[in-house]
């Protein structure tokens, strides 16, 4: 069984970001893989364990986003690529999935295509949807568990984390799948997948290496602008013991209409 897995290069959620010309900035915080798509690693990696596949990590970006590649191999995927192309300046999220599609068909043979459920910079979520929608393979997405897959019969049965609870979904692969954090712990990347991925060659697809032009983008920022600083002022509650301190608490709690 053929796996791509899907992993966006991020500023890391603990940067402290501000807006600096209209451009976002994060200082020199680190960027790391897309928290969400450990979780896809993760699923992609049992999955190919559990029924003797490979895993392929893609990512689309510059070339910093080799480090989100090599992260995916330290964790166990078998191979990376990154798609980097000066065209895919300003692609939004549809012209990334025709990018993401081209990708998986360049690969060819691709029984599962993995995701996250979203990238935490952008935030949109709609690349594992709109990907489906260009392969024209089915689209489960926010996936809690995999409770049966047969490579052979070409079915998948998955569970969908839903507001309410858990849906119960069919279908057939080659199919898209986006993935949640019930699904499993991401494993941490062992000793040896981080020496192995330090000396890993990335090969980098342009969108010729692709067959495709450039894919025209509908949606622009037009504006980013930062949230009005709030004003917050904050108080320490001292007292002799926790009751005393309790009691203080509750007072200034019913004081403020808190209660
Ligand atoms: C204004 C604007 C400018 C952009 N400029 C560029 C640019 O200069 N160069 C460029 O390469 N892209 C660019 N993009 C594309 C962008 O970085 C995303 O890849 C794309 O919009 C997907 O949407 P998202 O980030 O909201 O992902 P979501 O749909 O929220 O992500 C869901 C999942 O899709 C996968 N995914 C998303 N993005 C990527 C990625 N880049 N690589 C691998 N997996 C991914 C991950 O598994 C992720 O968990 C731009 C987008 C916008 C809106």
């Amino acid at each position: 069984m053929k796996i791509a897995v899907f992993v966006k290069q991020v500023p890391d959620s603990a940067a402290k970001l501000s807006v600096d010309n209209g451009a976002v900035n994060w200082g020199d915080a680190p960027l790391v893989i897309n928290p969400w798509d450990e979780y896809a690693v993760e699923a992609a990696l049992q999955l190919a364990e559990k029924h003797n596949g490979e895993v392929a990590a893609i990512s689309m970006g510059s070339e910093d986003a080799k480090e989100a590649l090599k992260h995916a191999l330290a964790m166990g995927a078998g191979s990376a690529t990154l798609i980097s192309d000066a065209a895919l300046a300003d692609a939004d999220a549809a012209a990334a999935a025709k990018v993401f599609a081209a990708a998986v068909q360049k690969l060819g043979g691709v029984d599962l295509a993995i995701f996250g459920k979203q990238a935490i910079d952008s935030d949109t979520g709609l690349a594992p949807a709109m990907t489906a929608r260009v392969l024209g393979w089915p689209a489960l997405t926010m996936l809690a568990a995999i409770p049966a897959l047969d490579p052979g019969a070409k079915t998948i049965q998955v569970e969908r984390a839903i507001e309410e609870g858990r849906q119960v979904v069919e279908g057939k692969l080659p199919a898209v799948l986006s993935i949640v954090k019930d699904y499993a712990e991401p494993r941490y990347p062992s000793f040896m997948g981080i020496r192995k991925a330090s000396k890993a060659e990335i090969p980098v697809w342009s969108l010729a290496d692709l067959g495709i032009s450039a894919p025209e983008s509908k949606v622009r920022w037009t504006e980013i602008s930062a949230p009005p600083a709030r004003e917050v002022t904050s108080e320490m509650v001292t007292g002799a013991n926790a009751d005393e301190i309790a009691a203080k608490l509750a007072d200034l709690i019913i004081a403020e209409g808190v209660l």
